[in-house]
């Protein structure tokens, strides 16, 4: 298991029915192994949690950089509820959730990139997209909603608007939460029978997930062709929501604490300073 667990590394060829969506044991690399049942990660969540307040505080202390976050993944694979219980406990203000939807025609008359680019972090911020630029190599290819040639050719514009985003002090995480399509008929099932849960669910929802093969294949496409040095995309094994939620926070965690940063130094002396 290579030191950075659930990374895609530029080169790896990905088949994703081959790819871990439980949490199996025996599969779980060193120091995430002795997570094995649920209530084993409540203690160890919460100090990360912790953690990563204190790193966030710095984070915006210091403005040097911002975090994106980028969320994918197949319908009720978990997006809301990661943001709800990764981002438990930070502060509200230094984190801002951006959803991406059908876009209007305002954004539809710009360039695909134009509404991801309006919505990154400021210097200091946590932000998170709830789906992404990556919806047009995504739903767009599935559906044929432009042409092939347009949207090949995509690839390489994330590519590199992501690598501009890192250039200029924005850190970049891609997590791809991944489900089995067991698993999502569980979940689409339980939103059905629990009246507290019809707001979530849509006609789209089971109309999408007779695609699922052909969403694997554009995953497939991006996770191979989208995973850079600068950006890498890490598969999460989702059917475990109480695994994917640690499994994140580690990597959040462990990306905030390898920046090295540093509370700024006053502007003035402050040993001078009395308070009446
Ligand atoms: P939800 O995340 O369940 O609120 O649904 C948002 C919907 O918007 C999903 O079905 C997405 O596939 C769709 N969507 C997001 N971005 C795009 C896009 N660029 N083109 C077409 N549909 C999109
Ligand atoms: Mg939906």
């Amino acid at each position: 298991m290579s030191s950075q667990p659930f990374i895609v590394k530029p080169g790896d060829n990905i088949t994703l029915s081959n790819v871990e969506q439980d949490c199996k044991p025996e599969r779980i690399p060193d120091y995430t192994g002795t997570f094995q049942k649920k209530g084993e990660t409540k203690k160890p969540l919460k100090k990360l949690n912790k953690r990563l307040l204190k790193l966030q505080e710095l984070l915006y202390a210091e403005s040097k950089h911002a975090l994106l976050i980028i969320l994918q993944g197949m319908d009720t694979c978990g997006k809301d509820g990661t943001i709800r219980k990764v981002m438990a406990g930070i502060n509200v203000q230094g984190c801002e959730v951006v959803n991406f939807k059908v876009p209007s025609s305002d954004e539809i008359a710009r360039d695909f990139l134009w509404r991801a680019h309006k919505a990154v972090p400021k210097k200091g911020m946590i932000g998170i997209f709830n789906r992404s630029h990556y919806e047009d190599v995504l739903v767009v290819r599935v559906h044929d909603l432009v042409d092939e040639s347009v949207w090949k050719k995509r690839y390489q514009q994330i590519n590199d608007f992501e690598k501009m985003l890192v250039e200029n002090g924005t850190v970049v995480l891609k997590f791809f939460l991944h489900i089995s399509k067991d698993e999502q008929k569980e979940r689409l099932e339980s939103r059905i029978n629990d009246p507290t849960k019809h707001w979530k669910i849509t006609e789209a929802d089971i109309r999408e997930r007779s695609y699922w093969d052909d969403y694997m294949q554009a995953y497939e496409s991006v996770l191979q062709k989208c995973t850079t040095q600068w950006a890498p995309w890490y598969i999460i094994p989702a059917n475990r929501k109480w695994y994917r939620n640690i499994v994140i926070t580690e990597r959040i965690v462990e990306t905030l604490e390898k920046l090295d940063m540093n509370y700024p130094k006053p502007n003035s002396d402050v040993s001078t300073l009395y308070v009446d």
